[in-house]
């Protein structure tokens, strides 16, 4: 998934800006990072220099690389203080090769005059690498990455730059974003059939990012790079079609968002704080929403064949939103896990909508049907927290969350405002908007409500003996499953402990072979019809040992632990998802892991 930041230009300061880029873009992927720069008459420091074996008379021109494992604040004050006016970095999340020095970008060629880094999969690498090493070409990592400067090297021997990098990408296999750079001619191209690629045009200076975050504090004017699209910054900037090498006219945009500072203010953790402003999120979406969801009905109405995907969390949403507007609205809408839609689209036509959810507007799962989607004429609905993704750019329609920055990897408040917008739709679809507006308010207060101390008090007594469980289960039916589902995942992400989430029901069908004494198991037990079997299934699974933690309007004789969520009809599914929020949370703390940015994880997933 990666995060991408590149400056050439007047300004020595290069390494320092694309540095400060980088820090933004963290959320992509933080195992490792590194830049390279170009720098005059100095001594290269790369790791190939010891391989080759190379003579400083042959070091001209070449890139100092500087790579570190783990997160960018860790390795700042390590970068030697070289200016320089042409630098690209890169933050990373592996997908080929370990967490290594070695396997962190910017990769060279072997002559180290040309640097790349990379978003995405190169699926025929192997091949590829075959190829290059028959040709001479010396390779030092496991990336799949390493072939890319290498095939533009072996093109460039007959060719120039620009050229070379439009035949090495046109090679490659797979959904890729790349940013090549040459100390020689100082430039920098970027291609790319996958990935966003954002460029920043300044007065005699380019910036390039995976997003506007990092750029628009040098520059509002931007051009989003398009699929297929190849750009070349130097002295000027020049757009190119990939296919055919054409060059192609463009006009920027200024962009007019602002950008919000997000500090972790009085909180330990971003997650936490995300947690704390879900009331506030809940009643921006109901007060300011109305028209916008209006729009939407009309769309949503007007279809033939709906269908919400998303992934992780935001799939969670859509399943949630499948019990909602049936039991609501008494409309059908389809769901699917936003990978899988790919392998199930066949029928879409039209008059098929698709609805996306995404927090980050980036998801490549999401992404990669949606085009499809567009392609058999389908309509597309986005739902998402950022400004300019490139989901947000691509629908037809589009609605903002409104939820404010969500930092933390595991998202809270963008998953309860995905709930808030498929309730305000389903009661919109028949006439209710009088009774969702009340309902919200009491959505709001009960949350308030759940994050008071007392509440938070009895969460880290759970917390505490849920954190020496090897297994934890976690279960509900109706609308309560995809809450069940959701509680699993922000466990699992952030306190490592395997977690598994079930409808009430499948439990008996296998999974209740797992539970033996003192099990921990989550039961979501909503104040609805599923109650009474709810309860049935909690007693099934006490019976065999199972310690029950019961989320509930009312008390039982079979919970072991009860925190109480106050009943709020349809809406109750929305507070109902906090007490395992700040399970999951104080469950992380206890456990001495940063749920900020769990391992493996990364905020915005944009490789399949
Ligand atoms: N496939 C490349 C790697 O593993 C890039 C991954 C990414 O997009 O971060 O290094």
């Amino acid at each position: 998934m990666c995060g991408i930041f590149g400056y050439v230009g007047k300004d020595n300061r290069a390494a320092q800006i694309v540095l400060e880029g980088l820090k933004t873009l963290e959320y992509r992927g933080y195992d490792s990072w590194g830049i390279a720069s170009k720098i005059k008459n100095k001594q290269s420091l790369s790791l190939r220099d010891e391989k080759l074996k190379m003579k400083n008379s042959d070091k001209k021109n070449k890139f100092i690389v500087e790579k570190y494992i783990g997160k960018i604040e860790n390795g700042i004050s390590q970068l030697s203080p070289f200016s320089s006016q042409l630098v690209i970095g890169h933050t990373r999340w592996a997908t080929h090769g370990g967490v290594t020095i070695a396997n962190a970008h910017p990769h060279l060629d072997c002559t180290q005059k040309i640097a790349v880094v990379h978003n995405g999969i190169v699926e025929n690498f192997e091949e590829l690498r075959e190829e290059l090493i028959k040709k001479g070409h010396l390779f030092i990592s496991e990336t799949d990455t390493e072939v890319i400067p290498h095939l533009i090297e072996e093109y460039g021997k007959k060719q120039g730059f620009a050229s070379s990098v439009r035949d090495a990408f046109n090679r490659l296999d797979g959904l890729n974003a790349i940013v090549a750079a040459n100390s020689k001619s100082c430039e920098i191209i970027a291609a790319k059939t996958g990935s966003p690629l954002i460029i920043g045009i300044g007065e005699n200076e380019f910036f390039i990012a995976s997003d506007a975050t990092g750029i628009i504090k040098h520059t509002r004017q931007v051009l989003f790079l398009k699929d297929l699209e190849m750009v070349i910054l130097g002295k000027k900037l020049q757009l190119l079609s990939l296919p055919n090498g054409k060059k192609l006219t463009f006009k920027p945009e200024i962009i007019k968002w602002k950008t919000q500072d997000v500090s972790r203010g009085m909180y330990r953790h971003f997650m936490l704080k995300e947690i704390y402003e879900q009331p506030k999120a809940i009643r921006n979406i109901t007060k300011n929403y109305g028209d916008q969801i209006n729009h939407l009905v009309q769309i949503i109405e007007a279809a033939k064949g709906t269908f919400l995907i998303g992934a992780g969390t935001a799939f969670h949403a859509c399943l949630a939103g499948t019990y909602l507007f049936s039991k609501i609205a008494h409309i059908h809408v389809n769901t699917a896990v936003a990978s899988e839609f790919n392998y199930l689209e066949d029928f879409l036509n039209k008059k098929s909508l698709v609805i996306a959810l995404s927090q980050s507007g980036e998801t490549i799962d999401v992404v990669e049907p949606l085009k499809r989607a567009k392609e058999k004429g389908s309509k597309i609905i986005a739902i998402t927290n950022v400004l300019g993704s490139t989901i947000y750019r691509m629908a037809d329609y589009k609605m903002l969350l409104g939820a404010g920055p969500e930092k933390a990897v595991a998202s809270t408040k963008a998953y309860v405002a995905k709930l808030v917008v498929l309730l305000m739709l389903s009661f919109k679809m028949v006439g209710k908007s009088k009774e969702i507006k009340a309902a919200m308010a009491k959505v709001a207060d009960e949350v308030e409500r759940l994050l008071e101390k007392e509440n938070i008090e009895k969460i880290k007594k759970i917390a505490s003996f849920l954190s020496s469980a090897v297994h934890i289960y976690s279960i509900g039916r109706g609308v309560s499953y995809s809450t069940a589902l959701e509680a699993a995942l922000k466990i699992k992400e952030v306190s490592y402990i395997h977690t598994e989430g079930l409808a009430g029901g499948e439990l008996k069908h296998g999974t209740i072979a797992l539970i033996s004494k003192g099990t921990p198991c989550i039961v979501f037990t909503p104040n609805d019809q599923t109650h009474e079997a709810m309860i049935s299934n909690a007693t099934e699974i006490r019976s065999r040992g199972g310690v029950i933690i019961g989320i509930s309007s009312k008390n039982s004789s079979v919970f072991d632990y009860w925190i109480e969520v106050r009943d709020i009809g349809e809406a109750s599914v929305i507070p109902q998802i906090v007490p395992a929020q700040l399970l999951a949370y104080y469950l992380a703390v206890e456990k001495g892991y940063d749920p900020d940015k769990p391992r493996n994880l990364a905020k915005s997933v944009t490789v399949k």
